[in-house]
């Protein structure tokens, strides 16, 4: 069941300049994750802004639980706190003159003195800060602020929870481990969720859907497989992981390219001109001393190696190899595509 909708949503911050958010549509089911993905300055936080109520769409319409909260054709516009919406900043924005049950207890209905206290300490059970109630905010670590930022997101039991880039302040090894507890928290309550966030794998590791917006506009939204094997653009492809594009030829026998034939599984037509989407995973060599092409550098990354092989025709593509296997810099070499996943794009 759909829970959320946003339909030809537009949100210009200047009458003149290109929209911050642009003809944005997109769905999102009940209990799901959707993860919006995009470089900085491309309408993530707009895009938050815009469902939470903080900002009016120009154009089109957005819907909550089957309720229409924003509609720039009618003029509605449904008051920020009576959306229904949770919302975790990138900062947590706590108030640091409260303990973490009084953040927590701060968007709960002033009724029932018991009944908020209840609740206070049954998400904070939930979130595992149960023993620092009466903490203030400074007295935490990043993680514990940000569990306190999501709880008292979700103690009001929102339709859906926004979260803006929730993971950014946080170290790398903090940051993975938060983000399995953050995922583990929606998915135990089934809340609905976007998280906005600019690291493609983060997007992946948690997210049902994942979008990907670029200047405003949505180029894919697709499962995470989706997105990776099957992007629909060369931005998306080039967003979500390293890609090189190899100039082909579409044949009978399939598409020609300079390190391999691959299959034409998209139907394109014989003599059609097509750029190869190749990723590192993709190739692998051997070293030959006739070998046609030429490794231009090695980048060690800890588990692989990964290497930019030059080609004859002055194209390069990149190889990631096992850090095990070694080779200088000038080694000729003989690559060899394995393209599990064919994808081109129309030539230049
Ligand atoms: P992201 O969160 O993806 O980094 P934003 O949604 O913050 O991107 O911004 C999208 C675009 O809108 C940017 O070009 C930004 O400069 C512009 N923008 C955002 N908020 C405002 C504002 N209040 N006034 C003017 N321009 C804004
Ligand atoms: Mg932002």
């Amino acid at each position: 069941m759909v829970l959320l909708t946003l339909e030809h949503v537009t949100k210009r911050f200047e009458a003149t300049g290109a929209p911050a958010v642009d003809d944005l549509s997109l769905a999102v089911a009940r209990g799901q994750i959707l993860g919006l993905l995009g470089p900085s300055g491309c309408g993530k936080t707009t895009t938050l802004r815009l469902i939470a109520g903080f900002e009016p769409p120009d154009a089109g319409r957005i819907t909550i639980a089957g309720r229409t909260v924003a509609d720039a054709r009618a003029g509605a516009h449904v008051e920020p706190e009576a959306r229904g919406v949770g919302i975790v900043f990138q900062d947590y924005a706590l108030f640091p003159h409260l303990t973490v049950g009084e953040n927590v207890a701060f968007g709960l209905p002033r009724s029932g003195r018991s009944a908020r206290g209840e609740r206070v300490g049954q998400i904070l059970d939930l979130v595992g800060l149960a023993e620092l109630v009466d903490r203030y905010p400074h007295e935490l670590s990043g993680g514990q602020q940000q569990r306190v930022a999501v709880a008292r997101a979700l103690a009001p039991a929102p339709a859906v929870i926004l979260l803006d880039e929730p993971f950014s302040n946080l170290d790398a090894d903090l940051r993975a481990q938060m983000r399995d507890e953050v995922e583990k928290i929606l998915r135990s309550t089934g809340t609905t969720a976007i998280f906005v966030t600019h690291d493609q794998e983060e997007a992946f590791t948690i997210a049902d859907q994942v979008g990907v917006l670029d200047r405003g506009r949505l180029e894919q939204l697709g499962s995470p497989e989706a997105i990776y094997h099957h992007p629909a653009t060369p931005f998306v492809a080039e967003f979500v992981g390293a890609a090189d594009f190899l100039p082909g030829i579409v044949t009978s026998q399939g598409i020609v390219t300079e390190i391999g034939v691959f299959g034409n599984v998209e139907g394109r037509e014989p003599g059609e001109k097509v750029r190869v989407m190749i990723r590192p995973d993709d190739v692998t060599f051997v070293p030959d001393p006739q070998g046609e092409a030429v490794i231009l550098r090695r980048s060690f990354r800890g588990s692989e190696n990964l290497y930019s092989l030059g080609l004859p025709s002055g194209h390069r593509v990149h190889s990631s190899q096992p850090s095990s296997a070694a080779f200088a810099t000038g080694t000729r070499v003989r690559p060899e595509a394995h393209v599990l996943h064919v994808v081109t794009f129309p030539a230049e």
